[in-house]
């Protein structure tokens, strides 16, 4: 049955017809699991709150197709993707909702630990972390589960880790890691704050060897920026493991991504963030939109917005954008909410 207060707690009308033609993948190929074991048809469980099943109660394979399962793809085949957050899915707000290419679990996303060596204000008000106690217990167990059904599974599969806390700080990402089975049908891409990359990734080496993607979210271009919304994190730490990560990526392939969450204190330094993607050999630089997590207190101050100073450093990115012509900067929240900006104005 749908849980109409949560659609109600994110101000998602559930009788609404997005009419969009295209039939949105994510319900199809991706399961996230959250650290309570509630697993979700979608990339963020805000974008689509409704969950499928939970897995201290159930087996994936039961989860994966089950009666809500099926009412939520029904729900975009249909074309009116009225179970879906229009004010948050970055595709639906970007006008850009992929269609599905086959059907079949091809993501399994792992959000089963905010555990994090840092405590970035646009994340969260306090340290996090948890290395006894029932949260560890539970995150190692939702662990061992998703392992043994990794076990049984035989067809392609990309393991995202990381989409809540940091996988190289938190103790059950590294229980998760040292004991996820070692299969060619099963990729893993990581998204990390980088700082403990250099002197950890070497216990993981099936993990490495088989790594798609490693995404580094890094919110400053400057010692100065960084350091203040990546509280916790060393300026020279992130730039020691950025260049080790650069070395890296030329050996073993993976696709290397920087992420920068564009706010109040860092908009200066768009440009920045791409000169420093450019000067590591990343792969591609993503600047998103920040969104309200409800950690900040004064979150309106972050409507830049209205600023000339902040339009002027997108122009900028907009025009880096058209002289490069190969997406290596990314940053459809960031235009998406400038037009809708100018069309109420
Ligand atoms: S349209 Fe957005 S919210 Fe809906 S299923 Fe796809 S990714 Fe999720
Ligand atoms: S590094 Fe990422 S997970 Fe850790 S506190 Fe900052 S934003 Fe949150």
């Amino acid at each position: 049955m749908i849980n109409q207060r949560l659609f109600d707690h994110y101000g998602i009308d559930t009788t609404k017809d997005l009419k969009i033609a295209n039939i949105c993948p994510r319900p199809y190929d991706t399961v996230l699991i959250d650290k309570r074991g509630s697993c979700y048809a979608c990339e963020c469980h805000s974008w689509l709150p409704q969950s499928i099943g939970n897995l201290q109660l159930k087996s994936l394979n039961e989860i994966i197709g089950s009666n809500m399962h099926q009412h939520l793809q029904g729900s975009v085949t249909d074309g009116t993707y009225r179970f879906c957050n229009e004010h948050q899915c970055s595709y639906i707000r970007s006008d850009r909702v992929l269609h599905v290419q086959r059907k079949g679990i091809q993501h399994l996303r792992l959000a089963i630990d905010d555990s994090c060596n840092l405590r970035c204000p646009s994340c969260r008000k306090n340290m996090i972390f948890h290395k006894q106690g029932p949260s560890f217990n539970l995150g190692v167990k939702l662990a061992d589960k998703i392992n043994d059904w990794l076990h049984g599974f035989d067809h392609p599969l990309q393991v995202h880790i990381g989409s809540d806390g940091d996988p190289f700080a938190s103790h059950v990402y590294r229980h998760f890691m040292k004991n996820t089975p070692v299969k060619g049908n099963i990729k893993y891409s990581i998204l990390t704050n980088g700082l403990m990359f250099k002197d950890f990734h070497y216990q993981v080496p099936h993990i490495i060897d088989n790594l798609q993607e490693l995404g580094v979210s890094i919110d400053g271009a400057s010692q100065k920026t960084y350091e203040k919304l990546r509280l916790g994190g060393k300026w020279e730490k992130v730039n020691e493991n950025l260049e080790h990560m650069a070395e890296l990526k030329i050996k073993r392939g993976f696709r290397f991504i920087l992420h920068f969450v564009v706010q109040k204190d860092n908009y200066h330094e768009m440009e920045k963030i791409i000169d420093m993607g450019e000067q590591y050999g990343a792969d591609r630089v993503w600047l998103n939109r920040i969104q309200d997590w409800g950690t900040m207190d004064d979150f309106n101050s972050q409507d830049i917005w209205q600023l000339e100073d902040f339009k002027r450093h997108l122009n900028s990115v907009i025009s880096r954008i058209h002289q490069r012509n190969d997406r290596f900067i990314e940053c459809p929240t960031l235009i998406s909410e400038g037009a809708r900006r100018k069309n109420k104005n």
